[in-house]
């Protein structure tokens, strides 16, 4: 089969477009054939050695994908059947993976870094990692790719961990980005009152079109704007998708008692942090670590549903598209997501 494997750690020439053998399932595992393959921030930080992949690997874990194999012991699917999965194999096994915390469980292997993933044709995963998704509705099937990744996150982010009340205040950094629309739209399918940040006033209409009340296009600062716009308290909760360039920003914006969910950082390196702020105003910072097997099933429900509507655009298997998706990741000129269909 055709696959985009990762040689190396580097630039985006460490992808290399190869002919490999189809993977061949085991007892409980199945085969899907890729309907759409998600290229995630985090695809360029495997790629520049951040996340100690195995090397070679395929990258990608962000798949939805028909059912073509399966193995002896896979329960709950059939040949045909629509898939969409978690990006991670947890061990069912485990008390520590129990129910709810799979995300956090220290076995886990990551697909695309320590598994091959699905810049492919074909992709193998456990069947207890996947959700049948039935009829897609007016979604195509590669819609379902960044489920769990982008959606399933943001409901983690918002209801798991960050228990949101209908009529509060959210602020969302990165409103333009892959993340960043979808988390206005999981926003307002929440009830919340959506405030968007972006830096890019060509993309604040398309931030608004998704439902934003207010979109506050900045340079450098946006937290006074963002009391202004929310009664002069400032947002209850933010979604932070971009983490250290917007942080600061962040905690100066949030309400009394507000809560912060970092969900994306597009800068590895340590950051600043105003300690003395997050002490005099109670602010909870909280990582989102994905999500699980729970807020995978509510994230396909909000797409069939067409209450969240996935925006992407769509690319070939090929590896110059690859390359070129990588790099408008990385100079954050990405406007929704770039999804893969072979
Ligand atoms: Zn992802």
């Amino acid at each position: 089969m055709k696959a985009i494997v990762l040689k190396g750690f580097g630039d985006v020439d460490v992808l290399v477009e190869e002919d490999v053998e189809a993977p061949t399932v085991g007892d409980e595992e199945v085969l899907l054939k890729v309907a759409g393959c998600g290229i995630c921030y985090r695809d360029t930080i495997v790629r520049r050695g951040f996340m100690k992949a195995r090397i070679p690997v395929i990258p990608g874990h962000e798949v939805s994908g028909f059912v073509v194999e399966m193995g002896g012991s896979v329960r709950g699917f059939s040949r045909g059947d629509l898939a969409a999965s978690l990006i991670y194999i947890f061990n069912p096994g485990d008390p520590e993976c129990g129910l709810g915390r799979e995300n956090t469980c220290r076995g886990n292997r990551w697909v695309g870094e320590d598994v091959n993933g699905c810049y492919a044709e074909y992709v193998k995963l456990p069947y207890w990692v996947l959700t049948r998704i039935g009829d897609p509705g007016e979604a195509g099937p590669e819609a379902y790719s960044f489920s769990a990744c982008v959606i399933g996150t943001l409901i983690r982010a918002y209801k798991t961990l960050g228990g949101v009340r209908e009529g509060e205040y959210v602020l969302v950094t990165g409103a333009s980005g892959g993340v960043g629309l979808h988390a206005v739209q999981v926003g307002k399918a929440l009830g919340l009152r959506v405030v968007a940040v972006t830096r890019s006033e060509d993309k604040a209409r398309l931030v608004e079109k998704m439902g934003a009340d207010s979109v506050i296009v900045y340079r450098d600062r946006f937290a006074e704007e963002a009391r202004r716009v929310t009664d002069g308290r400032g947002p209850d909760i933010v979604i932070e998708t971009v983490g250290g360039p917007t942080l600061e920003q962040s905690i100066r914006a949030v309400n009394r008692g507000g809560r912060i969910m970092l969900i994306g950082n597009v800068d590895p390196k340590p950051q600043q942090l105003l300690l003395g702020l997050i002490i005099l105003k109670e602010v909870k910072v909280l990582g989102v670590l994905n999500s699980t097997l729970r807020e995978l099933g509510e994230a396909v429900e909000l797409i069939r549903s067409g209450r969240v509507k996935p925006f992407y655009k769509t690319i070939g298997l090929e590896v110059g598209e690859v390359r070129e998706a990588h790099r408008i990741l990385e100079s954050g000129r990405s406007t929704g997501r770039i999804v893969i269909k072979p």
